[in-house]
């Protein structure tokens, strides 16, 4: 019988740990989350979208996990009552050039399994969404939304009672010894040893890697912070359901979109602007030490030469809402700054390689009995469950 550490409380720790806790051959499961709650980073604010796989390249992790995400979190919500809509999304070409990505975009869909894919006439266009503008329109009906704090809230309790136990305010940096035997965890507390440690650290998961690991992470997490506007609710009829644009293939961020929550209300959002902070949610968050290492970061440095313009773009819709508004005008012309009021803010865990590329795949690692979620950028929240049922399937073969 094995006894696991998680190290991390987002939706991925959790996930992973509810499982975990389901399998009998695990005497134990304990997650370790240093805030006072779980889920107050990237899986608490984020846009609550159901993912279901129409942008990642065929063959990649994303795509294989996504598909079986989606399916697998709307069942979940099912079956223990959490409310979601599946209300579809509508991705909007304005432009000629966009028209044929768009086309690109369908066809790569179809490739990773999409049902019900289907381009909108204008009639059909405006009778979903009245305000919006396009040249061409896909719908993609098996994309949703979801309150990704439910899904945890629910998660908590179901590993609970399985008997799992969830240490908030426990920061996890050091091992006393870590072999292919077991790992001994140095808490703030005690020492305790466990047969396996899962660390799930969000945007801190390459500094993780590297104290618990004692060797240097092959990818480096760079913060870039996401901010959101909301609508005013009076004006909340503007969109119904989720409209996005067609995404820029260079960056995986996927542009300023209009996004129905779960309680109604409606945002648009996110930017995409670096952050000088990992954990910071507003323009002046700001951490010397941490600045310092993106900015000497030279995947960050050769990132922001080839992509100025795009840098600089974000910033600026970073801030001036004109400029925010702009990006979003291209859907709805009709939206003008009075209409919303300042939203949330989150901020990405985004892997950058020493050459300067994002990295869009999901990335883990096993080192003896440790293993890493180096990398889980959008679709992570959807695809939680998938993903962890994969680091069972895949790097925890032995407890199967
Ligand atoms: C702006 C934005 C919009 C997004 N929109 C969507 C969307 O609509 N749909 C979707 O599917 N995905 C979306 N995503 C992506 C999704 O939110 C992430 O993929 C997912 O939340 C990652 O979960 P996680 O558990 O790995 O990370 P996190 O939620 O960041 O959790 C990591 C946890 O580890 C803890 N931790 C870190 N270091 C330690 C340590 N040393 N000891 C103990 N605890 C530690 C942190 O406090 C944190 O709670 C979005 C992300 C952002 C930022």
């Amino acid at each position: 019988m094995s006894k696991i550490a998680i190290v991390g409380g987002g939706i991925i720790g959790l996930a992973i740990a509810h499982k975990l806790s389901q399998l009998k051959t695990v005497s134990s499961v304990t997650v370790y989350e240093k805030e006072k709650n779980v889920g107050q980073h990237q899986s608490g604010r984020n846009s609550g979208v159901l993912h279901c796989g129409l942008y990642y390249k065929p063959g990649s992790l994303k795509s294989l996990l996504s598909v079986q995400g989606i399916r697998e979190m709307v069942s979940f919500c099912r079956e223990h009552d959490i409310s979601h809509d599946i209300c579809g999304k509508v991705v909007v070409a304005t432009t000629a050039e966009e028209e044929k990505s768009l086309e690109a975009l369908a066809k790569r869909g179809h490739k990773n399994g999409l049902e019900g894919l289907k381009y909108l006439n204008n009639d059909e266009l405006q009778k979903r969404e009245p305000y919006v503008r396009a040249k061409k329109a896909l719908l993609v009906p098996e994309e949703g939304i979801v309150s990704y704090k439910a899904v945890m809230l629910k998660l908590v309790d179901l590993i609970k009672q399985n008997g799992g136990e969830i240490c908030t305010d426990t920061k996890i940096e050091k091992v006393k010894s870590s072999n292919d035997k077991g790992v001994v965890l140095i808490t703030d507390k005690k020492e305790v040893a466990y047969d396996y440690l899962v660390s799930c650290a969000g945007l801190y998961s390459d500094h993780t890697f590297n104290k618990l690991t004692k060797e240097s992470s092959p990818l480096k997490i760079v913060p870039f912070r996401g901010e959101y506007l909301m609508f005013k609710p009076e004006l909340n009829h503007i969109v119904n359901h989720l409209v996005y644009p067609v995404p820029d293939a260079k960056y995986p961020f996927l542009g300023v979109h209009f996004t129905r929550l779960i309680d109604g209300q409606r945002e648009v959002g996110p930017n995409a602007v670096f952050a000088f902070k990992r954990e910071g949610y507003n323009t002046f968050s700001f951490s010397a030490k941490e600045t310092f290492e993106s900015l000497t970061y030279p995947g960050l440095i050769r990132f922001m030469k080839n992509n100025f313009a795009f840098s600089m773009g974000e910033l600026k819709s970073s801030m001036s809402s004109s400029a925010f508004i702009d990006k979003a005008r291209k859907m709805i012309p009709e939206v003008t700054n009075d209409m919303f009021v300042k939203g949330n803010a989150g901020v990405r865990a985004q892997a950058i390689s020493t050459k300067g590329e994002l990295l869009m795949d999901f990335n883990i690692i096993r080192k003896d009995r440790q293993v890493h979620v180096l990398n889980a950028p959008s679709p992570g929240a959807t695809s939680s469950l998938a993903i962890a049922k994969y680091i069972i399937d895949q790097y925890l073969e032995e407890l199967k």
